[in-house]
């Protein structure tokens, strides 16, 4: 069914999660009638009803926000090692000492920042 069929019968919520997400596109449902306050899609009264993981464990606010905070921390150590091991890379084949270059890779490689590259 079209969502403008819904709008022109004076559309209810169903509990079909596509037609829930087309009705959010077009401003039908609001967002904070489909989601949780983490983010999570757990639809509308209507359903599907969905569960939220931290909703369903009783995360609280406190807890959210420092695991955001954290997972935030690790997307940059993990960056900032992907773009160091791409400058590593870079030297290693522009450059005339090899051998210094690929201990600074192995040592890199060994190091806690160098670590965060597998993490
Ligand atoms: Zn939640």
């Amino acid at each position: 069914m079209a969502i403008d069929d819904m709008v022109d019968d004076g559309w209810e919520p169903t509990s079909d999660y596509d037609d829930q997400m087309d009705a959010l596109a077009r401003g039908l449902l609001e967002y904070d009638d489909t989601h949780c306050r983490h983010g999570t899609f757990v639809g509308n009264w209507a359903g599907p009803d969905y569960m939220c993981g931290y909703c369903e464990m009783g995360v609280t606010d406190e807890e959210f926000e420092e695991g955001k905070r954290l997972e935030a921390e690790r997307n940059e150590k993990r960056k900032a090692a992907r773009q160091r091991w791409e400058e590593i890379n870079r030297e290693v084949e522009t450059t005339t000492d090899k051998d210094a270059t690929w201990a600074t890779a192995v040592a890199f490689l060994d190091s806690e920042e160098g670590q965060w590259l597998y993490r």
